[in-house]
C-alpha cells in the first residue's frame, strides 16, 4: 500500500489544534513514514486551487479543526469533504463549536462593535468596520462573510470521526493517527478518546460527594490539592465531561472546564453539569438555593463554554 494522503485545515479557531498535531513528539516520524501531507495551509504554501484540482476522494483523511463561522470556512469544509474519504472533526471547535460558539449569545452588530470599537485597546473613533466588498483600482475585493451563528463541522457536512479537546491531548491525537495509519478505525461517528466515561472516573483526587453552600472561582480560594475540587466548591466539570485527557487540570489544581465534551449518550453537556450541581447544593431552602446559583459568575460561559452550538439551546433566542 502507498503512503496515505492527509490534509489538515484550520477554520475558525485559535490555532492551538494545528500546534497540537505536532505535540505527539517523535511519533510524528511514524506519521511521516506512513503519510504525505497534501494540504496544510498553516505550515506549507498550499492554495485552495491546489485542492480544487484534486480528484474527489483522493485525500485519504482530513483533520479539520475550527468551527464554521464564515463563508470561507463553509466553502473549504465542503470542498475538503468532497475530496476526502475520511473527515475528522479535530478538536473542540470542529466537534462542538467551542469558545467561538459563545458568540451565538450575541448579535453580529454587537460582536463587530465590541471587536472594532469598544475594547479598551481599540482607537476607532470613525467606527471603521471591515467591508465584505471593496472597490479598488484593480477591481472588486471580496472578504468572507460571517454567519450570524457559529456551527460545529457536522452541522454542515458529514463527519466520520470526532477528536475531543481544546486542544486534544497528544495521546488522544496519537490514538486517532494510529487508527488512521493502521487502518484499524472505529465505527463511523465515534468520538476518539481513551474513555467514554466521566473524567471523575480517571481523576485520582478522592471524591467524598460533599454538599456545598457556595461555589467558587479558582482565584477565590486556595484549594487543597489532595481532595476533589468539586467537594471544595470549585466548579469542576469532571462529572459531566468525557475522560481521556488523564484529568490533567484537576491534578494541577485547576477545575476541569469540560473540553473533552459530554460523556457517551449525553446530548447536552451543560444541562448534565447543571443537574449534577443541583444535587450538590447544601440547602433545602428555595431562596437560599436561588442565591447560591445566582452567585455563579458567567453561567452561559461556565456551563456551555465548549458546546453551545451543539447544545439544545444552540444560540440566544433574541439578541
Ligand atoms: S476534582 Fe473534578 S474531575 Fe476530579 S473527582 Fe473532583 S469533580 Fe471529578
Ligand atoms: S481536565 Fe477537563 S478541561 Fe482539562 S484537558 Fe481534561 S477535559 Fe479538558
Amino acid at each position: 500500500m502507498g503512503k496515505l494522503k492527509v490534509a489538515l485545515y484550520w477554520a475558525s479557531s485559535c490555532g492551538g489544534c494545528d500546534i497540537a498535531t505536532l505535540a505527539i513528539g517523535e511519533k510524528i516520524l511514524d506519521v511521516a513514514a506512513a503519510a504525505d501531507i497534501v494540504f496544510w495551509p498553516v505550515a506549507m504554501d498550499f492554495k485552495y486551487k491546489d485542492v480544487e484540482q484534486m480528484a474527489d476522494q483522493s485525500i485519504d483523511a482530513c483533520l479539520f479543526n475550527g468551527a464554521i463561522r464564515s463563508t470561507e470556512d463553509e466553502h473549504v469544509a465542503k470542498m475538503l469533504r468532497a475530496k476526502s474519504k475520511i473527515m475528522i472533526a479535530y478538536g473542540s471547535c470542529a466537534y462542538e463549536g467551542c469558545i467561538p460558539g459563545l458568540a451565538n449569545l450575541f448579535s453580529m452588530d454587537s460582536v463587530f462593535d465590541r471587536v472594532y470599537t469598544s475594547t479598551p485597546s481599540t482607537n476607532n473613533e470613525q467606527k471603521v468596520y471591515p467591508q465584505a466588498n471593496v472597490q479598488v483600482p484593480e477591481g472588486e475585493l471580496e472578504l468572507p462573510r460571517l454567519f450570524s451563528s457559529v456551527r460545529a463541522l457536522n452541522q454542515i457536512i458529514d463527519v466520520d470521526y470526532f477528536v475531543p479537546g481544546c486542544p486534544p491531548e497528544p495521546k488522544t491525537t496519537w490514538l486517532a493517527l494510529e487508527a488512521l495509519v493502521s487502518g484499524n478505525l472505529p465505527e463511523k461517528g465515534s468520538i476518539i478518546s481513551h474513555s467514554s466515561k466521566a473524567l471523575c472516573d480517571e481523576c485520582p483526587l478522592p471524591k467524598e460527594g460533599k454538599k456545598v453552600k457556595k461555589f467558587f472561582r479558582p482565584h477565590q480560594i486556595i484549594a487543597d490539592p489532595t481532595r476533589c475540587l468539586l467537594d471544595q466548591g470549585l466548579l469542576c466539570y469532571g462529572v459531566a465531561t468525557r475522560g481521556g485527557c488523564g484529568a490533567m487540570c484537576p491534578q494541577a489544581g485547576m477545575p476541569c472546564t469540560g473540553c473533552y465534551g459530554p460523556v457517551e449518550g449525553v446530548v447536552d453537556q451543560g444541562l448534565h453539569f447543571l443537574t449534577a450541581l443541583g444535587s450538590l447544593i447544601d440547602s433545602t431552602d428555595t431562596e437560599e438555593i436561588a442565591q447560591i446559583i445566582d452567585e455563579i459568575a458567567d453561567p452561559a460561559g461556565t456551563f456551555y463554554r465548549y458546546s453551545l452550538p451543539v447544545s439544545l439551546l444552540r444560540r440566544a433566542k433574541t439578541i
